[in-house]
């Protein structure tokens, strides 16, 4: 699976030369020159890394930072600053705006990639500590690949808990068949964006009250699937 950085930026030359240099890694990079932007984009879809620039034509680094921070979904993403001047420096190390590292203009491209990757790894090992993972009413353990929902244990092949479980770590983001099949079945496959909806149809019969009006693996049409963690009332069994 491809990780996604995303770059908030306002000077193009920067932008093209980090653009390559993470490609290059097998990275997938989008790019803003806007803040509010950036942050409308991360709202709506999962990121693995942030790299804000500080001084952005409309809010500036710092406030998107602490915006990211404030939200729930958001305030574990890694964020990379690159700063221009040694006082915005100071500001990055003395506020507590949570910034998991950051970078002196200008850099070399390829040292930004390796604290990218750095902070990733990190990620990565706090990530794995997150065996359990419970929303809503559902539960599933990767260590045993369970999955209980309102406590009673339900059975699951292997491919039905990758995606039940991609879709709940990912709570209300919606996503294509396109890229659920990257996501969960991977870039070499012999299986078509239909395959999806036929996995999501034998969740939905073994995790929903009601398979046809489905609560947690919602339809969004002409866009995708999303998973939904809120409990309805009048639904529980
Ligand atoms: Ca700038």
């Amino acid at each position: 699976m491809r990780q996604r950085v995303i770059i908030i930026e306002d000077e193009r030359d920067i932008v093209e030369l980090v653009r390559y240099n993470f490609r290059k890694e097998g990275f997938e990079i989008e790019s803003f020159s806007r803040g509010r932007d950036g942050l409308d984009y991360l709202r709506r879809n999962p990121a693995d890394l942030v790299l804000l620039d500080i001084l952005l034509p409309d809010e500036d680094g710092f406030e998107i930072c602490k915006r990211l921070r404030a939200d729930e979904r958001m305030k574990s993403l890694p964020v990379i600053f690159l700063t221009a001047k040694s006082e915005e420096m100071d500001r990055v190390l003395g506020l507590e705006i949570g910034a998991d590292d950051y970078v002196v203009k200008p850099f070399s491209p390829r040292e930004l990639v390796a604290r990218a990757k750095a902070v990733l790894r990190r990620q990565e090992r706090v990530a794995e500590k997150r065996e359990v993972v419970e929303s809503g009413a559902l539960r599933l353990d990767t260590r045993t690949q369970e999955a209980t929902v309102r406590g009673r244990p339900v059975e699951l092949s292997s491919l039905e808990f990758k995606l039940l479980y991609f879709l709940v770590s990912h709570p209300r983001h919606v996503f294509d068949r396109d890229r659920l099949l990257d996501e969960v079945w991977g870039r070499d496959r012999f299986v078509t964006p239909r395959t999806v909806d036929v996995h999501i149809r034998r969740l939905r019969e073994k995790i929903e009250e009601l398979p046809n009006r489905p609560h947690f693996l919602q339809t969004v049409r002409g866009s995708g699937y999303r998973f939904s963690p809120e409990v309805l009332e009048g639904v529980e069994a």
